[in-house]
C-alpha cells in the first residue's frame, strides 16, 4: 500500500487562509492526484506554527507572523469535510515538551509528525532567521541538528520524524561537512530506533536547491540497519506535488530492501506491504 502522509492544504506564505484551501473541493484535488498515482493512503498534516495555539509554545517572530488559524476548527474540517486521515507537522522546541504534549494530547490525530526547521532561533531552510549567518560552522549546524532529531525522536511526542536530513536544504557545499556525513548521521538514528518512531522518505527534497531525497541514502541505511520503519510523503503543498517523484523513493527503498510502509490509523501503527504491482507503476513514470 501506498502512503502520502505528510500533505499541506495550502502554499507556505502567509496570505494563504484557511477559509480560501481548507474546503472539501481543495481536499478532493489531493485525493484525484493520489489515485491517479495508485496512492491509497492520504493524509494531511498542516503546520502547527499557522494555528493560534502554537504561541503558546513558542513566541518566535515567524511564528508570531503566521499563527493565524484555529486549530480546533481544522481538526473538524478535517474529519468532516474530508475523507483524509488527520495529522499535523509540529516543530519540536527544547523546553516546551509539556505544553506541546498538551496540544496534541488534547486532539485525536491519527499520527503527529514531527520536524526540526529551527536550532534554537536560527532556520536551516529559510533565508529569514537563518542559522547560516556565518557564526557557526557547518560542522557545528550538523552535529547540532543531528543531535537535535535525536532529541525530538526521544521526546516521545511525535510518530514520524520528517525530512531528517533537512540542514542539506540549501545543497551548498560551504553549508556542508567534509567527507562521510555518517558520523553526524549516528546519534541521530541511534534516538530514532530507541524512541521506536518511524522515519519520513521524502521527495520535497528534490524540490528544493539539495535537489535529493530526505534522507540521504547513508542517512537510510544506518535505518535499515536499526530496523526503523518507513513513512513515504511528498510533502507536498499543492495537489500537483502529491506522490511527485514517487519512483525516485520507490527505487531507493526497492535497493535498500524496504518492503513495506507504516500505516496510522487513531495513532496506532502497522506496517503494509508495497505491492509489486504499486512498485512497478511507480517506476513506470
Ligand atoms: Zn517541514
Ligand atoms: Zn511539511
Amino acid at each position: 500500500m501506498l502512503t502520502d502522509y505528510h500533505l499541506h492544504l495550502r502554499p507556505d506564505d502567509v496570505q494563504a487562509s484557511a477559509d480560501e484551501w481548507f474546503t472539501s473541493t481543495n481536499a478532493e484535488r489531493y485525493r484525484a492526484v493520489a489515485d491517479a498515482h495508485g496512492i491509497a493512503e492520504l493524509g494531511v498534516s498542516e503546520h502547527v506554527y499557522r494555528f493560534t495555539q502554537a504561541l503558546e509554545l513558542w513566541q518566535h517572530p515567524l511564528w508570531r507572523e503566521f499563527a493565524r488559524d484555529d486549530l480546533d476548527a481544522y481538526c473538524a474540517f478535517v474529519r468532516e469535510q474530508t475523507d483524509l486521515r488527520l495529522g499535523i507537522e509540529a516543530d519540536f522546541i527544547p523546553g516546551a515538551e509539556d505544553r506541546i504534549a498538551n496540544l496534541l494530547q488534547a486532539r485525536d490525530f491519527d499520527y503527529v509528525v514531527g520536524s526540526v526547521h529551527f536550532l534554537r532561533d536560527g532556520a536551516v531552510d529559510m533565508d529569514d532567521y537563518t542559522v547560516w549567518d556565518g557564526s557557526r560552522s557547518p560542522e557545528d549546524v550538523w552535529r547540532r541538528y543531528f543531535e537535535t532529531i535525536a532529541e525530538t525522536a526521544r521526546s516521545g511526542l511525535f510518530d514520524i520524524i520528517a525530512h531528517p536530513d533537512l540542514v542539506k536544504y540549501w545543497g551548498d557545499p560551504e553549508r556542508r561537512p567534509e567527507g562521510d556525513l555518517r558520523r553526524y548521521y549516528e546519534p541521530a538514528v541511534e534516538g530514532i530506533a530507541e524512541a521506536g518512531l518511524a522515519v519520513e522518505v521524502s521527495t520535497a527534497g528534490l524540490r528544493k536547491p539539495a535537489g535529493e531525497l530526505y534522507p540521504a541514502r547513508g542517512f537510510l541505511e544506518l535505518c535499515v540497519q536499526a530496523r526503523i520503519p518507513v513513512a513515504l510523503s511528498s510533502d507536498a503543498h499543492r495537489p500537483e506535488e502529491v506522490g511527485a517523484d514517487y519512483d525516485r523513493a520507490l527505487e531507493l527503498l526497492a535497493e535498500l530492501g524496504i518492503t513495506e510502509l507504516c500505516v496510522f490509523d487513531g495513532g496506532t501503527r502497522r506496517l503494509e506491504p508495497i505491492a509489486a504491482g504499486e512498485r512497478a507503476r511507480g517506476q513506470e513514470r
